[in-house]
């Protein structure tokens, strides 16, 4: 007998799996025995009391085992070296499609302009302190993509795009801790993700296919036939050519030099929309306050979180990637800009909670700035970043920041409170680095955020300038049944650089779907 049950617990029962099981079983009027077992499904936090509660949903098996877990790794078969595909791009989108291939025994070649996850870091240590910005190697670009050093963040809406759990599983057979199974809000954190990335790093080597560092692709190997265009393969920095049976190319929302190259080599991309914003940073004990009504919060509640969206003037502003414990990042990916960001620790520890707060942009605000064609977003997008980076006298990645509340009225804040944000801050007036249309908006939907919010906006919380990688601003157009691009055949844009993931989950999920396709078209036809 199988049966599922409800119930809440305070946290600290909850992290007690005797007081679980005792609870499931009391709730079905069951007593223990050798042949009962309880297993936990899903743990959410319900904090709409004045006292939180962890609601647990629990399967009750009643004199029969539960249900063996599917074990994805054991589907992988060793690659046949007759049959490859190159995968420009070691994010999720990359690593998740080189998964999937070889489950069917297609050799994955990535090829990944960045370094290995463990050498990034050194990478990352230079943009805090010294405001080196590398390149090839940085926030968002290297092995894992921009999700690896990032809030580890793992769900998603993308709930009919394939397996979210076979995505959740494959994290933990490389060493994610199996609570992002049953969490609500699964989150794994900075500090263990890398680990997470190296063990798929490792699998995908151990079935026979190939992941190469420092490999930046800057060209196509393009054929025409009577059919139109073919991708054959793809070029190198270091001149170096691959050539394979088809691409998926997963380069992430920042690869602007692989939308150029795609228009230079005729290969159709499209503008697209997106959002700009800042980060808003508060001390997580106001939120806790906020969200929990207790301050310190208990210690088995995680740090509390917040969604936030409104329109404003016929544009939705929300929250975005909302980081509870964590830090704001420097996530610019070349010299001569600024972007932030924000990431945090698995114990999301730190005292500040911070959020990007985005308007969305569409084409005729890119328009109504004088940017059109291909790259009208994406230049929108640079001339923002490109700003901030100006409003800083000594070319550090000392990023524009203002107390929100002088934003609100307009001044220029007289000091900046302390912040997660390492490379510190230049006090502006934000007005003078956001364009209007997204300023106007923003401050309109700050001011409904804080009469949904109370305590929301307050002395303490700072704005810091500017997030504005939170979707690709280009589109490489696919078909929808096949996948592959709507005029370059064996091309296979993927993830969310092509427009087609927001977050690590989706991205996973693009790069499964793109490379059972691939399996089934190209091997198979
Ligand atoms: C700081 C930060 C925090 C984030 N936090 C979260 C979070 O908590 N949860 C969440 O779901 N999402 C988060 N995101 C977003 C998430 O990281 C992305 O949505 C996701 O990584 C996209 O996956 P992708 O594989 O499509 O692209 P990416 O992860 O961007 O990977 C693309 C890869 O391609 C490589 N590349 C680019 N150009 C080339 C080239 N020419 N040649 C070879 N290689 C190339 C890059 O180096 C990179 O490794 C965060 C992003 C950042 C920057």
């Amino acid at each position: 007998m199988n049966q599922r049950v409800e119930f809440p617990l305070t946290p600290s029962q909850a992290a007690d799996h005797l007081i679980v099981q005792a609870t499931a079983l009391q709730e079905l009027g069951l007593e223990a025995h050798a042949d009962v077992h309880v297993r936990v499904v899903r743990r959410s936090i319900d904090a709409r009391s004045r006292v939180p509660r962890v609601r647990i949903v629990a399967d009750v098996f009643v004199d029969e085992q539960p249900p063996d877990d599917e074990h994805y790794l054991s589907r992988l078969q060793q690659a046949h070296p007759g049959k490859r595909v190159i995968i420009v791009g070691a994010g999720p989108a990359g690593y998740f499609a080189a998964l999937e291939l070889l489950e069917h025994g297609i050799t994955p070649i990535v090829l990944e302009r960045g370094r290995d996850v463990r050498l990034r870091r050194r990478d990352l240590r230079a943009i805090q302190q010294d405001g080196v910005v590398d390149p090839h190697s940085n926030y968002c670009y290297g092995e894992g993509g921009a999700g690896t050093y990032s809030d580890g963040k793992l769900y998603t809406r993308s709930h009919k795009r394939g397996s979210i759990e076979k995505v959740l599983r494959l994290l933990v057979e490389h060493g994610a801790t199996p609570e992002i199974l049953v969490d609500t809000h699964p989150h794994i954190g900075s500090n263990k993700l890398w680990k997470v990335v190296q063990e798929i790093r490792e699998t995908i080597l151990r079935f026979g296919g190939e992941v190469h560092f420092e490999t930046h692709v800057n060209g196509f190997i393009v054929e025409k036939d009577q059919n139109g265009k073919l991708l054959r393969g793809v070029r190198c920095a270091d001149g170096s050519e691959f050539i394979a049976d088809a691409t998926i190319l997963a380069t992430g929302h920042s690869a602007r030099d692989i939308f150029a190259r795609c228009v230079r080599d005729g290969i159709t991309i499209e503008p697209k929309p997106f959002a700009l914003g800042v980060r808003i940073e508060h001390p997580q004990s106001l939120i806790d306050e906020i969200q929990y009504h207790q301050s310190p919060r208990d210690p088995y509640l995680p740090a509390s979180s917040y969604s936030l969206v409104c329109q404003a003037d016929g544009r939705g502003v929300f929250s975005f990637c909302m980081c509870p414990g964590g830090l704001i990042v420097p996530a610019a990916t070349s010299p001569g800009e600024i972007v932030v960001n924000g990431m945090s620790m698995s114990r999301r520890d730190s005292p500040f909670a911070n959020s990007g707060t985005v308007v969305a942009v569409e084409q005729a605000d890119w328009e109504q700035r004088g940017h059109g064609g291909v790259f009208g977003a994406l230049e929108f997008q640079a001339h923002v970043e490109r700003t901030a980076f100006a409003s800083n006298e000594d070319g550090s990645q000392r990023a524009p920041a203002q107390r929100l509340v002088d934003y609100l009225d307009g001044n220029v804040s007289t000091s900046i409170p302390k912040t997660s944000y390492i490379p510190g801050h230049v006090s502006v007036d934000m007005a003078d680095i956001l364009p209007p249309m997204i300023d106007d908006r923003l401050r309109s939907g700050i001011t409904q955020f804080a009469s949904q919010m109370r305590g929301y906006l307050t002395n303490e919380a700072v704005i810091v300038g500017v997030e504005s990688r939170t979707s690709s601003p280009v589109r490489i157009p696919r078909s929808k049944e096949t996948y592959e691009h709507v005029q370059v055949q064996r091309l296979f844009p993927c993830g969310e650089g092509a427009g087609y993931a927001g977050g690590i989950v989706s991205a996973a999920l693009d790069g499964q779907n793109v490379a059972k396709a691939i399996a089934q078209q190209v091997f198979t036809a």
